[in-house]
């Protein structure tokens, strides 16, 4: 897709717009499957992109999906995915949104000792399930996005192995997969080595194991020098200690992974419109037709997006700060060199096709954004802009 797609395409949808191209999805896919072993499987991780099309053409595609919300499941089984290749991982949910991922026939993922063993002393053996285990890595890009640290939320502790057989022992309970996921955007890939060790260890406390589930950490490049986590030496070493372990240990298991962002990050292009050029004392801003209620990445994790005016590529560059338009400090980036913006230029952020739109929201009553997906060389609608009818959709008027 080139960037004059995108300018077309900003013509014929209007902006803000979400541009996904089917082509990035692919090759990603193709990277991860290439360099691991058939006994490998990917589930897509789809809070990252949900929309029903990205959920068809990853299917398609052949890849496997994981949810973390019972509705999420219900959009994958609406996407053609058959129950056996979702896997529900939720984290705090009650036994309730548990049973009704039960009834769609989904593997599912228990992170409590609360909540294993209340399904424990309900279903015993009669439903096999999978355990996520904090093992305790410290990994990811920011805070907010590592999970394997000792104050997170999500897993059950390592260190509360003992726990977690008491209410094997009690219950009955059938365990078939282990499950980690200790955060997103690893840059040093043994990280993933040295929770495979964990993983075996743990191994020898389930004997009815047939899955070990490595979560994500997959990391894209956001900025121009950065780094892309190496997949093809990933599973090179991977494959290496696994298909020993399998050996030594006379265990038939199949390893599972998650990548969320690593499949759809680089394939979306979020194109806004230069409102407003307002110098003043000491900075350039250029305010778009957006905001964090369109792309919080930037404001929340502190993110990194490539921005790009694609009205003007060979202007001179200039120094901007780029901003929204919400009544909020909703600054997209500081001091960058962005080819001279006027007012109504098309600027681009790149790799904006995870956690983008999926964590927009209607913030200062303003109008959630349009989707386009592009794939064979054509560019379809593939959700409508809000409209104002959409704010009061759910209001109920009492006076
Ligand atoms: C969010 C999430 C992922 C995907 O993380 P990425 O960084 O987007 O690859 C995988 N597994 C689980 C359980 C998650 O919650």
């Amino acid at each position: 897709m080139t960037n004059q797609d995108l300018i077309n395409i900003a013509t014929e949808f209007g902006t803000p717009v979400y541009v996904y191209d089917a082509e990035s999805i692919k090759e990603q896919y193709g990277k991860l499957k290439n360099s691991f072993s058939d006994n490998t499987r990917f589930f897509y991780a789809c809070k990252a992109l949900t929309n029903i099309n990205i959920l068809k053409y990853v299917n398609q595609l052949g890849a496997d999906l994981d949810c973390v919300s019972i509705n999420e499941v219900k959009l994958g089984l609406k996407a053609g995915f058959e129950p056996e290749r979702i896997l529900f991982t939720p984290n705090c949910v009650d036994l309730a949104e548990i049973e009704e991922a039960m009834a769609h026939k989904v593997h599912i993922n228990i992170d409590n000792i609360s909540i294993l063993e209340q399904f424990g002393n309900k279903y015993g053996n009669s439903y096999p399930i999978f355990i996520r285990v904090n093992p305790h890595i410290y990994a990811g890009g920011n805070h907010k996005i590592s999970t394997g640290h000792i104050d997170s939320k999500f897993g059950i502790s390592i260190h509360q192995m003992r726990h977690i057989e008491r209410v094997m022992k009690s219950t009955n309970i059938l365990v078939e997969g282990l499950h980690m996921h200790t955060g997103s955007e690893i840059k040093d890939a043994d990280v993933f080595l040295q929770g495979l060790e964990i993983m075996f260890e743990l191994s020898e406390h389930f004997p009815d194991l047939k899955y070990i589930d490595m979560g994500s950490g997959f990391k894209v490049p956001y900025q121009k020098d950065d780094m892309e986590t190496d997949v093809q030496t990933l599973g090179k070493k991977v494959e290496k200690v696994f298909t020993s372990f399998l050996k030594e240990s006379g265990k038939d298991l199949q390893l599972w992974f998650e990548p969320g962002k690593y499949l759809v990050s680089k394939s979306g292009h979020f194109l806004v419109k230069a409102n407003v050029i307002k110098q003043t004392t000491a900075t350039v801003f250029v305010g778009v037709n957006s905001g964090f209620n369109h792309l919080i990445r930037p404001m929340f994790y502190d993110s990194y997006h490539i921005i790009e005016n694609l009205s003007n590529p060979n202007g001179p560059e200039r120094i901007y700060t780029v901003v929204g338009n919400i009544c909020e400090t909703d600054t997209f980036a500081w001091d960058r060199k962005i080819n001279e913006v006027r007012e109504t230029d098309i600027i681009v952020f790149r790799n904006a096709g995870a956690y983008g739109y999926e964590m927009s929201s209607n913030f200062n009553s303003r109008l959630k954004p349009a989707e386009v997906f592009y794939i064979d060389g054509k560019a379809h609608l593939i959700r409508k802009r809000d409209e104002f009818e959409d704010l009061l959709k759910n209001q109920i008027e009492v006076l």
